[in-house]
């Protein structure tokens, strides 16, 4: 198993964090879904994830209009494929910003599922990452994200989304995501 690249990287400048102690660091957490790892806000590297055959990412959503909640499920290299072509483009598209909803099946009504986000610890960061999702995290999903991956909270929006979706794809293929 190869671990993932969080190892030393390239200063993006400041730190953002005073309370970032060593112990706070090496603080493992019980991942709650197979392709998440022991660490806050770090997800599996893709061949780690194709060797234990995890290739199937799912996550809840809810329906904004009916409330009715749904799994839904991406196939994970196919996903990876179509991020992929944003990534080098060094901005975040649209879509990222204001991502595109599914239908609800239930009520019809269109646009309207979105997926649930949990609390920290528990957040689906690759099925968010998957669904191009990332423009849904609301300030305390940021801020535990900055916290733990280091990056930089007081950036533009939509810098900053591009950010997140360039430090998951970091963990999840460093080889072939350019640094930040
Ligand atoms: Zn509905």
């Amino acid at each position: 198993m190869r671990q993932t690249d969080i190892g030393p990287r390239a200063s993006t400048g400041t730190s953002t964090s005073t309370q970032s102690t060593e112990e706070e660091k090496n603080e493992t957490i019980t991942p709650v879904y197979p392709w998440a790892t022991s660490r806050h806000a770090i997800v599996h590297t893709l061949d780690y994830l194709v060797s234990k055959e995890i290739t199937i990412i799912s996550g809840e959503v809810q329906c904004q209009k009916c409330q009715q909640q749904y799994k839904i499920q991406y196939e994970l290299q196919d996903k990876v494929n179509e991020i992929a072509k944003f990534i080098f483009k060094n901005r975040a598209p649209n879509i990222w910003m204001t991502p595109n909803l599914p239908n609800c099946k239930y009520c019809n009504q269109r646009n309207c599922f979105k997926p649930i986000i949990s609390k920290d610890e528990s957040i689906n960061w690759l099925f968010l990452l998957l669904g191009q999702a990332t423009g849904f995290y609301k300030i305390d999903q940021l801020k535990y994200f900055c916290k733990h991956t280091k990056i930089h909270r007081t950036r533009p929006k939509n810098r900053f989304v591009y950010l997140t979706y360039m430090e998951l794809c970091k963990q999840l293929d460093p080889r072939k995501t350019p640094r930040l």
